[in-house]
């Protein structure tokens, strides 16, 4: 098999493209255009307006609910410009794919290639992947009809082709900026927050880029890993969405970024840095922590040490 994509980026945003529209296609095209703005726009209006959350998030929750989340249908229809907009639309409607749609509006490849490029996909993630996604199944399954009517819907009810697109997708951007990441002056390490000891009580300190640990507990994973890079700058990012809102100039000329995450925040993660031009590499948490999305209580993030050190 044979595609001529300018580089590996154009190549992992042919796959995004095709893997979303197999995936979301048929939904996709029958999203009224008044539902995709009133959804798109209650998502911006919660990242500007945070304190709002809760009120949005359980509009957004309802309207998703209804109008997006559908049992995965077979579809048949030919990927063309007018689709691919319309699939644009689902996406931005979701409020999970803001940092990956620019990479789609300019995409300007033959759109044929992405769905070739997917069938291949399709055919052999599980082979290699799905060992680490043996469990998704039965997991969301036995879960029932969690989350529907909440915000993250879509997000919880994920296919496994999205996971194995994000691990493979990790991997293509790690070599991608891998170059560009060693030339900067300035390293950052971002944990998300699931892996400071105790959230309630953590005491660190607001920073421009994020919150900076003060050193309360010598057990928190947060601790050790800002005592032992000190040479770093490291920062707990809340929420993916609100990470680097308030860079500078100097941040995105300086910093290069090591990401730490959860599996289906990894392309949107990265390409978050990117679209701020500045080279990431993405380090897989060992396990989901949060009860937020996936557990009935948090537990402590974990991530594999001798993965972050070759990273860094
Ligand atoms: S050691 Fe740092 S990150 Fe951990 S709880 Fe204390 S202030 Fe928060």
């Amino acid at each position: 098999m044979q595609f001529d994509f300018r580089n590996d980026e154009e190549s992992l945003e042919a796959l995004c493209i095709g893997v979303y529209w197999y995936l979301y296609g048929t939904t996709a095209m029958d999203l009224n255009g008044d539902i995709h703005k009133l959804l798109a726009n209650l998502a911006e209006y919660r990242r500007v307006f945070p304190e709002d959350k809760p009120f949005i998030d359980e509009l957004r929750g309802k309207l998703l609910t209804k109008y997006l989340f559908k049992p995965y249908t077979k579809n048949n229809e030919k990927l063309t410009w007018e689709n691919l907009d319309l699939l644009v639309n689902f996406l931005e409607a979701t409020g999970d794919y803001i940092d990956q749609i620019p990479h789609f509006r300019n995409f300007n490849h033959n759109l044929e290639d992405c769905l070739e490029l997917t069938k291949w996909f399709c055919q052999n993630s599980e082979k290699y992947l799905g060992e680490y996604t043996i469990n998704l199944e039965k997991y969301i399954e036995s879960n029932g009809p969690s989350h529907i009517m909440e915000e993250d819907v879509i997000f919880y009810h994920g296919h496994e082709l999205e996971y194995h697109l994000n691990m493979l997708g990790a991997e293509i951007m790690n070599r991608i900026y891998r170059e560009e990441y060693g030339s900067r002056t300035r390293k950052a390490i971002l944990l998300p927050s699931c892996m400071n000891s105790n959230s309630k009580k953590c005491q660190a300190k607001e920073d421009m880029l994020g919150d900076v640990c003060t050193f309360c507990n010598p057990k928190c994973k947060v601790y050790q890993i800002s005592k032992k890079y000190q040479n770093h700058e490291v920062y707990i990012i809340s929420h993916e969405s609100t990470a680097f809102r308030n860079a500078k100039k100097e941040d995105k000329d300086e910093l290069g970024i090591i990401g730490i995450t959860c599996v289906l925040n990894l392309i949107s993660g990265g390409w978050k840095a990117r679209n701020l031009s500045i080279p990431p590499q993405c380090v897989l948490l060992e396990h989901v922590a949060c009860k937020n999305h996936w557990l009935d209580e948090d537990i402590y993030g974990e991530i594999d040490k001798d993965e972050l050190e070759l990273k860094l």
